[in-house]
């Protein structure tokens, strides 16, 4: 996206339907909804499949109420339906090359990012206010095949800021950029923020007095919250925080006030769904994130993140109307989010069947002050080389879903159960 005029981005945000009454904001919704769901049926072929099998008419789908009536499309699901009909299932409502970005994450999945996801990134960056047209700022997430670098590049070019693609990694060089180049926001996940800016007060840094820092922003972790206050008033910094995934980029936002995400319902009708029975859960009941696309590129009808959740619909003291995730609570079924990526426990199987030596494993999420950490334990055969294969773990692991092992313990044949949980996630207890 070309940077855009004053206008262009004025235009982006209406501090109107932000704060339109809750009743306004359900009719505004499900009249979009409805447009939706008639385009999505005519233009992706996936979508006609399900509404048809589902024995709904779009006409049938007035509200989000409605909604309950389609199943849930599960990250498995999408997988499937790409392998069937690569390279996007029946999903992609325009001809492929007419998408500016196809990114690729853990799955294998193919994820087709329109304009209109650009825009929900910049309108994070404008209803905040910052970062703003004539900042630099230093973008610290990656940049190969997943969304992460490249979509905030996009957003940040529209807004009109100077993009340093730091990318992820050299630690040492990120500081010196920040510094040397006077960058006023980091853009990465808030563990890497705190890495870098831990690593530049061992360089005989003051981050207040040597830096010309005034804004992180990063999401898609959970320790953002231990993590703000330490931003705030440690290092007076600004924190933006959304909650996205690497499929649909950012669908909810942090107004600034650190009270859950916004939900960003121009582009994204979100409900919070009772996994079992599909049906939408009440004011904080837990369920999962499930998201509908308003994208006339890649028209996601009840995509399920597979990320559990509560909401409530209670005023929020910066006035807009929209109700907010509070929390994240974990994940569902087949995936798991740790370091910023999401890993498939079909991508963890890939990556141990290629090590014969391990008869079993499981993995150990913990949180370690900021950061996480992976543990793995595995059984091996008492012929088996430790050193050897404690290479070869580390290199594989890293090759199949490019996350470093922290610690390995071996364990002799024998001790995990055949039926042991293949991940233990500790950070959110
Ligand atoms: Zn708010």
């Amino acid at each position: 996206m070309r940077r855009l005029s004053s206008r262009a981005l004025a235009s982006l945000y209406d501090e109107s339907k932000e704060r339109m009454q809750p009743s306004d904001r359900q009719d505004w919704l499900n009249l979009r909804l409805a447009k939706q769901i008639h385009f999505a049926y005519r233009h992706a072929p996936a979508v006609r499949i399900a509404l048809d099998r589902a024995g709904v008419p779009p006409r049938h789908l007035k509200c989000i109420k409605d909604l309950e009536r389609l199943p849930v499309t599960t990250k498995d699901d999408l997988l499937k339906l790409q392998r069937a009909d690569p390279p996007f299932g029946g999903l992609l409502a325009v001809p492929l090359n007419s998408l500016n970005r196809i990114y690729v994450s853990p799955g294998p999945m193919f994820d087709a990012f329109g304009n209109e996801r650009v825009r929900a990134t910049l309108r994070s960056f404008v209803r905040r206010g910052l970062p703003k047209r004539g900042d630099i700022v230093m973008v610290s997430t990656a940049y190969h095949m997943v969304p992460a670098g490249l979509l905030v590049t996009d957003a940040l070019d529209a807004l009109g800021c100077t993009v340093i693609p730091a990318g992820t990694g050299q630690t040492e060089l990120q500081v010196r950029i920040l510094h040397d180049l006077k960058a006023t926001a980091i853009f990465s996940f808030p563990s890497f923020v705190m890495t870098i800016l831990q690593k530049a007060e061992e360089m005989g840094y003051d981050i207040r007095r040597d830096f010309n820092l005034r804004y992180v922003s990063g999401g898609g972790e959970k320790h953002i919250q231990l993590l703000r206050k330490i931003f705030e008033q440690k290092y007076g910094l600004v924190v933006n925080d959304s909650y996205g995934t690497a499929d649909l980029g950012p669908v909810a936002y942090d107004c600034g006030l650190g009270t859950g995400y916004h939900y960003e319902d121009q582009e994204a009708i979100i409900e919070i769904v009772d996994p079992q029975t599909g049906k939408q859960a009440k004011p904080m009941e837990v369920g999962e994130i499930v998201v509908t696309l308003l994208s006339r590129t890649y028209p996601l009808v009840r995509f399920g993140t597979g990320d559990l959740a509560s909401y409530t619909v209670d005023q929020c003291g910066c006035g807009r109307t929209a109700p907010r995730i509070t929390r994240i609570m974990g994940m569902i079924g087949e995936h798991i989010r740790v370091k910023g990526m999401f890993v498939h426990m079909r991508e963890l199987d890939e990556a141990f069947s290629g090590l014969p030596e391990v008869l079993r494993y499981q993995l150990l999420l913990k949180l370690d002050g900021h950061r996480d950490r992976i543990e793995l334990k595995a059984e091996t055969r008492a012929t088996a080389n430790r050193g050897i294969l404690s290479e070869l773990i580390t290199r594989r692991c890293q090759e199949v879903f490019k996350l470093k092992i922290d610690e390995i313990e071996f364990l002799p044949s024998g001790t995990l159960a055949a039926d042991c949980k293949k991940v233990i996630d500790t950070r959110w207890t």
